[in-house]
């Protein structure tokens, strides 16, 4: 919690709708969302690519009048542009003709502070972002972590009460992204910025439980709210301390829980009546490759036929690939079209620790790993010989099917971490206790 806490709203959003036309059909792009942001908050949006977070950003910084429903900012309608909310975009939006100084100068200016005053306070934004040395500089040769300072800077020449953030660490790199956010938290916790709430966009869940209070969570077709966490950790947050962990647990299974059409049919453990589904033959660091490659393509639908050109891939390994995807709930595939599901697009943003735990949650839900898990629960030690498991699969499935549905149970129990191998013994073994 920001120490500036003092519980008054600052902005509500009460039934907000908006609609789209595409083509002939127009469609509800954000639909009833009753939000209200409070001082001293830091609020993050966060949901799967096309739920309407840009949307309800523009619409609450007063560049869109919403379809229908309210935007109150201090309990005033808001009319025309919010003069007092900023948004920063994560693309850089400087002038590339005025150097560092400039740029942010330029947002002073307009907003009347007259020249006499305007170079110190100039001066001191930017060194408040840490580019004191750059100011006459120009865009082009700033890195992308830079020229997103710049942008940082020009936001808060604005002082805006609200500031508001679309993805400003999305187009970083890694490494400038990381300090880029520790400096912002350290000019918010410390009230280095006269700002009042900060609403920021995001569909990284890390980054929100880092920087957040509260965790706004979006769903989308149609855009809508579908849940909210408090995070109430102390800053700085330590990403593996175990309340973190937690937080990110229960962020991730509202997105793993939301409802995702169940079309894919998951069979039945072995001895059960009924036909075992087998498992595709894939490792999960290439499906994970999938992933990542679908989350990076610029449509949210994909036609998976044009899918092997597009990756590169054979597309007998992209049809195994496919399916891993499908019956772990990352993809969904309709007539023909390949679409990221909000697990598997949070699953593609996910540090490795995290895709683990994702991973983990979601193969204990296919029939045959839960049927080995369970044999292993009730074994003496929690270990079973791999001759013993064999046995068992070779009659559910097809000569020489068994020994490759052990091999990839054993590859996937083992990359999640819920079992382990003994190759000198050939023994398995129970890692969790489930
Ligand atoms: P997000 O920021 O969560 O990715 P957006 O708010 O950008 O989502 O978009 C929500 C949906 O509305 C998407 O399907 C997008 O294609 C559509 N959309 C956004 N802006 C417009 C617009 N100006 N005209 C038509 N459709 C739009
Ligand atoms: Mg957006």
């Amino acid at each position: 919690m920001a120490i500036n806490h003092t519980y008054n709203a600052l902005l509500k959003l009460r039934h907000v709708q908006q609609t789209y036309a595409s083509g002939q059909r127009r469609f509800t792009a954000v639909q009833d969302v009753n939000l209200t942001i409070y001082e001293g908050e830091f609020v993050a949006l966060l949901g799967p690519s096309g739920c309407g977070k840009s949307t309800l950003l523009r619409i609450i910084t007063g560049l869109q009048r919403p379809s229908k429903g309210t935007v109150l900012y201090r309990e005033q309608p808001v009319n025309g542009v919010n003069p007092h909310a900023t948004i920063v975009f994560q693309s850089f939006a400087l002038f590339p003709w005025l150097s560092v100084f400039e740029n942010v100068d330029l947002a002073l200016k307009a907003r009347g502070i007259p020249s006499n005053v305007r170079a110190a306070r100039t001066t001191d934004l930017i060194d408040r972002v840490g580019l004191n040395g750059f100011e006459t500089a120009y865009p082009r040769e700033l890195s992308g972590g830079m020229r997103q300072k710049v942008g940082f800077a020009r936001a808060m020449a604005v002082e805006p009460e609200l500031l508001c953030l679309d993805e400003p660490f999305s187009a970083l790199d890694v490494l400038s992204a990381e300090s880029l956010r520790s400096e912002l938290m350290e000019l918010w916790t410390g009230g280095g910025i006269p700002t009042k709430a900060i609403l920021m966009v995001s569909h990284n869940i890390e980054e929100a439980v880092f920087m957040a209070d509260r965790i706004v969570v979006m769903d989308k077709e149609p855009g809508r709210i579908v849940a909210e966490v408090k995070v109430g950790l102390q800053h700085p947050r330590q990403r593996k301390s175990e309340a973190f962990q937690k937080v990110m647990d229960r962020v991730y299974s509202i997105l793993a829980g939301q409802t995702e059409p169940e079309t894919i049919e998951l069979g039945v453990a072995p001895g059960e009546q009924g036909r075992t589904r087998s498992l595709p033959n894939v490792t999960i660091t290439d499906l994970a490759g999938l992933l990542e490659q679908l989350s990076e393509l610029p449509e949210n639908r994909f036609d998976i036929y044009r899918l092997p050109h597009e990756l590169g891939v054979n597309s007998d390994h992209l049809l195994s690939l496919t399916e891993a995807a499908e019956i772990l709930g990352f993809v969904y595939v309709e007539k023909g079209d390949i679409t990221l599901t909000s697990l598997g697009e949070t699953f593609a943003e996910a540090s490795i620790q995290a895709r683990k735990e994702i991973f983990a949650a979601r193969i204990r839900r296919v029939p045959l790993m839960r049927w080995l898990m369970t044999m292993l629960n009730n074994s003496e030690n929690r270990a079973l010989n791999w001759d013993i498991i064999y046995d068992a699969l070779e009659s559910e499935f097809p000569e020489g099917d068994a020994e490759k549905q052990l091999d990839i149970l054993i590859d996937w129990g083992r990359h999640a971490e819920l079992i382990s191998y003994n190759d000198d013994k050939a023994l398995v073994y129970l890692k969790t206790p489930s």
